[in-house]
């Protein structure tokens, strides 16, 4: 018996296996749901226009080049993705309390919170919704944090289960970090409203929680960066007075660079009661920490889409033709969200199908079973989680009929 033949062999992950199972499939039509990833409407991955002009420009630059960024990335790009996150006039960035680093996209930037966590504050659980992204709790698991579930779906109604979050939350032990996801929940498509969220984060600052705010898809839910930041800013408002708040930020989706690995971690440092405590020496203090996390792990970060998402956030016409970038997006996939509603009431589909236009972003909770999950890809060649959960940019006029009759068949 040699070193080796007792490893395991794990399953696929669930959404990559969708794309390979669906990559073997001969049927003429096919429709994937799967993976949360924009598509046109004529199926296809989308560059955005924004992207392409910011790609122009890079390469026309003499100084065009590939090497190394510093260990916490592209300055410019941190300074700009926490100008849209945190917005223009936050109290936060003026006084100085704001540290930003580069990241590997939003996972990295969880994985440095995670880091970050279990060496600073270590011994506090992390709360996490049920259902939440399913790479949430490996990435902070393997890290040593435990991760206990807050009530966040409620089935029965498909809405929001808030007086049962809002218990989780008062019964924590004092200064855990509670996870929430900035806008576009992933996988429900359900967020709290604008009423909602002061009463989560009241309850968040009773406990002197700690939150920990997952922004992957700022700008895409509603097709605006104030309105898909609501929740962070509030946050910062309400709880940095006394504690830190951590912002985990991708660029995947908002602008469309799911394979350049874009995204930037950022720490708020509470407000400080006593005038002789030095900000800028804490700043500078976390600054380090987190590049000593990254030097030992990616060195540092990737370049290329770094250097196209600055230019877009610091070139005021690339940023306005972003915006429309991101208003083309999120409204194709509303678009989307209506027509499959409106199929699925002229086939007199048992159930009612709201929740597929009250839920934003990327996804859909459809409320289907995983048998007729299971269903809907045997009999119909239609992809889509076992949970239920839809990529709505899968949708297009070529497919949505197939879809919603599809999903009729299902269900009866
Ligand atoms: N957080 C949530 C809620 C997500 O849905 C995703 C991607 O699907 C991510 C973080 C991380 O994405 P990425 O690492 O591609 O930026």
């Amino acid at each position: 018996q040699k070193l080796l033949n007792d490893i395991e062999q794990l399953p696929p992950d669930a959404l990559f296996g969708i794309r390979q199972r669906l990559s073997q499939d001969s049927r003429a039509v096919k429709v994937d749901l799967g993976i949360g990833a924009y598509r046109d409407d004529n199926g296809k991955p989308w560059v955005l226009p924004s992207v392409r002009a910011a790609e122009k420009l890079i390469q026309q630059d003499p100084n065009y080049n590939h090497e190394y960024l510093g260990i916490n990335g592209l300055p410019e790009l941190a300074v700009g993705a926490a100008r849209i996150i945190f917005g223009e006039n936050s109290n936060a960035l003026n006084e100085g309390r704001v540290v930003s680093v580069q990241s590997l996209s939003g996972t990295g930037a969880l994985h440095l919170a995670a880091k970050f966590l279990s060496t600073f504050l270590a011994g506090r659980p992390l709360y996490i919704s049920e259902p939440t992204w399913a790479n949430h709790k490996g990435i902070f698991q393997s890290q040593g944090i435990k991760t206990v579930p807050y009530p966040y779906w409620q089935a029965s109604t498909k809405s929001l289960d808030l007086d049962g979050f809002l218990e989780t939350i008062r019964e924590a032990p004092s200064g855990s970090v509670i996870l929430l996801h900035a806008c576009a929940h992933n996988p429900t498509g359900l967020d709290p409203n604008e009423k909602q969220w002061p009463a989560i984060l009241e309850a968040i600052a009773s406990k002197n929680h700690i939150a920990l705010f997952d922004s992957a898809y700022q700008g895409f839910a509603s097709g605006s960066l104030d309105r898909d930041a609501f929740a962070i800013r509030l946050g910062v408002e309400k709880l940095a007075k006394v504690s830190p708040v951590f912002v985990c930020q991708s660029f995947a989706k908002n602008v469309g660079m799911y394979g350049e690995r874009v995204g930037c971690f950022h720490v708020v440092i509470p407000q400080q009661d006593e005038a002789r405590v030095d900000i800028s020496k804490i700043n500078k203090a976390v600054a380090s920490q987190l590049s000593k996390i990254t030097r030992s792990e990616v060195s540092n970060p990737p370049a290329y889409g770094a250097k196209i998402v600055s230019k877009i956030l610091n070139t005021p016409e690339l940023t306005e033709q972003w915006h429309k970038d991101m208003i083309t997006m999120s409204s194709r996939i509303t678009k989307m969200r209506h027509e499959l509603r409106e199929k699925l009431i002229q086939l007199n589909t048992p159930g009612n199908w709201d929740h597929i236009v009250d839920q934003c972003g990327m996804f859909s909770y459809t409320g289907l079973t995983s048998e007729m999950v299971k269903r809907l890809e045997a009999q119909h060649a239609v992809y889509m989680d076992s949970s239920g959960r839809a990529s709505i940019p899968g949708l297009n006029q070529g497919n949505v009929e197939h879809v919603a009759k599809a999903i009729d068949e299902v269900v009866r």
